[in-house]
């Protein structure tokens, strides 16, 4: 039987370490870590995403600046807005829900976010810093997926990793996590031939393609750690990118869906927001396991 990579356990222990490290900077900061985000229009989805984060902010110690606009909100006003919290001292952290109404660009609107306040760590200057190792907020969705491997202690260095999907939001940023832990990787897409003779290689299999139930037992070498980031709604139940019920017997270690790494994503956008914070006030955080 896999062992289970509990997101939602491991998000609640690094809730309670922000925790500690915000009452412990409070007095030299003398003001609480500041999170805004800032929702464009009523996609329902997106509601839920961002009452979700905004309450995990109330359970650490975040301020929570919410700024919910009309979908038709001039991309004038939204940068504005933008402007704003980038010069206002007591925002740390500032996330731009995706998906915007259509009409409004995301590109101009990521781009004037400022970088040390990229919550996200989406902005093309924290991609790079990523890309050359240098220190800055990270993606938070491959964060959390390095955050529930090494909590659980799967080798990382000199394994055959696999990564399904090159986004920019969790596949790209994956794979250089990945490498700079010292695995071999591979990246697969939409593509790639003989997707299964691939994802068969891996060690480690990250999955996140947006196709519901995509991988199966065929995909699996048996053994192999198995994560899935894809979420998705099929006849009223949640699933993943990973045919969970075919999969689990195969593999070593595996995320659920729900429970795997969505929680993950929501912490590592508080671990974002915490360290800029701690930066701003110049204040020493015990994060940096949590920084890939
Ligand atoms: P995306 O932007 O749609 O990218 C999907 C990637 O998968 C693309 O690179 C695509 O290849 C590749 N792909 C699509 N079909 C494929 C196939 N049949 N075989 C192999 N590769 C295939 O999606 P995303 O933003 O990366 O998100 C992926 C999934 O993760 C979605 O279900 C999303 O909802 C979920 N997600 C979850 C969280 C979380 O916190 N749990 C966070 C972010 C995303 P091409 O590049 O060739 O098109």
């Amino acid at each position: 039987m896999a062992t289970l990579l509990d997101g939602r356990r491991l998000a609640a222990e690094i809730e309670r370490r922000l925790g500690a490290v915000i009452s412990d900077g409070l007095e030299v900061a003398g003001r609480a870590p500041g999170l805004a985000v800032l929702r464009i229009g009523d996609d329902p989805a997106s509601g839920v995403y961002v009452a979700n984060k905004e309450k995990a902010c109330d359970r650490v110690g975040i301020r929570s600046h919410g700024g919910h606009l009309a979908a038709d909100t001039p991309a004038g006003e939204v940068l504005a807005l933008i402007r704003r919290l980038n010069a206002d001292p007591t925002v740390d952290g500032i996330l731009l829900q995706l998906p915007l109404p259509q009409g409004l660009a995301e590109e101009p609107l990521l781009a004037a976010i400022d970088p040390d306040k990229d919550a996200d760590g989406l902005h093309t200057l924290n991609l790079g810093r990523l890309l050359k190792g240098e220190r800055g907020p990270r993606s938070c969705t491959p964060a959390g997926v390095m955050a529930l491997l090494r909590c659980a202690d799967v080798p990382i260095s000199g394994a055959q990793a696999v990564v399904v999907g090159r986004s920019i939001l969790v596949g790209k940023p994956m794979a250089l996590m990945l490498q700079a832990a010292d695995a071999t990787v591979t990246v697969a897409h939409s593509r790639t031939h003989h997707l299964w003779e691939v994802t068969r290689q891996a060690d480690l299999l990250v999955v996140a393609a947006g196709r519901p139930q995509l991988i199966g037992a065929v995909h699996v070498k048996p053994g192999a750690v198995v994560v899935d980031v894809g979420i998705h709604r099929v006849d009223g139940r949640l699933c993943g990118d990973v045919n969970y019920e075919t999969v689990e017997p195969l593999a070593s270690a595996i995320t659920p869906v729900p429970g795997g790494v969505g929680p993950m994503t929501v912490a590592m956008l508080l671990v974002n927001t915490v360290v800029a914070w701690c930066h701003r006030h110049g204040l020493d955080h015990p994060l940096a396991d949590l920084l890939p």
